[in-house]
């Protein structure tokens, strides 16, 4: 089993960090030849499948966008999921295929339906809608037409009409809306240069590739290290727009942050038998992610106090232990299982506190119980679930919620892991009762000791590891009964 997560966890990383070539490299559509005003803006926006043809000959540059295009093209450039959903809208059921690009924006107010209830999706999108659109889009910050327009037109993403005005109630074709969009994206495509690329910034990764586009289907140009200083400009959904020597593109929020990081990386302790264990402690959420809130805490500092501790038990071992964040800072959930990939864990544990208006308390752990696709470790998540909840039970005496799987335990951190994954909700944190645990530091390094000791059980009865045993000597504790 072992050789196959190391198998899976390589296959994940490769494909992470290897330019795909798109299926649409070499799409050629026949209405866009070479002289076409729009040719090159539009092969850019195909190359990161943020515009498609309507079919694979045909793009139609003349074709009226309607509202719901524009909601899915703007979508995938912000690499939204495009997943079809339920929206709230009585015309965008969740079989239109823009649904779930429609209601994710909804979400992040920038798009908004009528007052009737709405979307009209299939209306053409007028120039107006476009520059309130993509003003949201890109956190311009205008809200009225009129300072939308004028900000693409300072841009150099959009120009007026030859009459003076910026022509807000006139559609727009496909073909002008692709150079409007490849201009918000990617400055190299705007008529004037504005953005300035001043905040200095550092790549917190190794190997980092630096891309064309806002997504892994675009080809990169260099590989960044880890410490490497970069100049920031603006962002693209969860992408950073940045300047490496005179080169401008893009990388992942996740792998550049402001502070320096240390170059050295820590080695964990070596040549012990246990050494070719590796646990992945992910703290929920952090920075601007504050996560619940309760009795003047807050989950994120909370979680990462409780992950330290666990983690300051394994730096005693040889057992090899890795951290998702070590700071307040925020990384994305997909940051989170790529991570737990690339370092190969044997077992991943989510450390999280619960909320509810000061109703509900106790403790609870998840897994995923889904196979298809998505993280085949479903006995061993389980199993690893069970310990952590036996162990948290047994260390604070709160409320048994007990363990779940799926349906309940659908978390992107465990659906889309590739090894045993739980996550624990520790207590809840706008609780009375479960508050006098939470808030105290030595309760919270007793919870850390008590993952500690759950995700040895799991190795012992689970794995069968013997050689765990001395470990629970070590630390004055012993195995827990055998529960999965
Ligand atoms: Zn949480």
């Amino acid at each position: 089993m072992k050789k196959w997560i190391s198998l899976v966890a390589l296959i994940l990383v490769v494909s992470i960090f290897v330019p795909l070539k798109p299926a649409s490299a070499n799409t050629s559509f026949s209405d866009v030849g070479t002289t076409h005003r729009a040719q090159a803006e539009i092969y850019y926006l195909v190359q990161g499948g943020i515009v498609g043809g309507v079919s694979s000959t045909q793009f139609v540059p003349d074709k009226h966008v309607t509202r719901g295009e524009a909601a899915a093209m703007i979508g995938r450039a912000l690499g939204l999921n495009g997943e079809r959903l339920e929206t709230k809208f009585s015309d965008v059921s969740s079989s239109n295929f823009a649904s779930g690009y429609i209601k994710q924006m909804v979400e992040k107010g920038i798009i908004s339906g009528y007052p009737d209830g709405t979307f009209k999706p299939y209306t053409t999108l007028t120039r107006g809608q476009m520059a309130v659109l993509m003003n949201r889009a890109f956190n311009y910050g205008a809200n009225t037409v009129s300072v939308a327009s004028s900000t693409l037109m300072d841009k150099g993403i959009a120009q007026g009409m030859s009459d003076g005005t910026f022509g807000q109630e006139l559609t727009i074709k496909r073909g002008d809306f692709a150079v409007f969009l490849a201009r918000g994206v990617n400055t190299k495509f705007r008529t004037v240069q504005t953005e300035t690329f001043e905040q200095t910034m550092y790549v917190n990764t190794n190997d980092l590739y630096f891309r064309v586009g806002p997504n892994t289907s675009y080809p990169w140009m260099l590989k960044l290290q880890k410490g490497q200083e970069v100049k920031y400009s603006y962002a693209v959904g969860e992408w950073s727009v940045i300047k490496v020597d005179d080169l401008v593109g893009f990388v992942h929020n996740s792998y550049i942050q402001l502070q320096k990081p240390s170059t050295t990386i820590p080695t964990p302790p070596t040549g012990g038998t246990l050494s070719d264990l590796t646990v992945i402690i992910d703290p929920g959420h952090g920075g601007t992610d504050p996560g619940g809130s309760g009795n003047g805490f807050v989950e994120k500092n909370v979680v990462l106090n409780v992950a330290n501790h666990m983690n300051s038990y394994f730096a005693k071992t040889s057992i090899k232990s890795y951290m998702t964040r070590t700071s307040d800072t925020y990384i994305t959930l997909p940051f989170r299982t790529e991570f737990a990939a690339r370092y190969k864990g044997d077992a991943f544990v989510s450390l999280h506190t619960n909320a509810l208006n000061g109703t509900a308390n106790g403790q609870e752990s998840f897994y995923y119980a889904q196979t298809a696709s998505t993280n085949p470790y479903v006995k061993e998540s389980r199993a690893l679930a069970i310990y952590s909840q036996n162990r948290m039970q047994e260390t604070w005496n709160l409320t048994n919620r007990g363990v779940n799987p799926f349906g309940y335990g659908n978390f992107h951190v465990l659906r889309e892991n590739t090894m045993p994954a739980t996550l624990v909700e520790m207590g809840f944190i706008d609780s009375p009762k479960d508050i006098t645990y939470i808030k105290s530091e030595t309760e919270r390094q007793k919870m850390g000791k008590a993952l500690f000791l759950a995700t040895l059980d799991y190795f012992y009865h689970y794995k069968g590891r013997q050689d765990v045993l001395p470990l629970y000597k070590q630390f004055g504790a012993t195995p827990s009964k055998r529960l999965h």
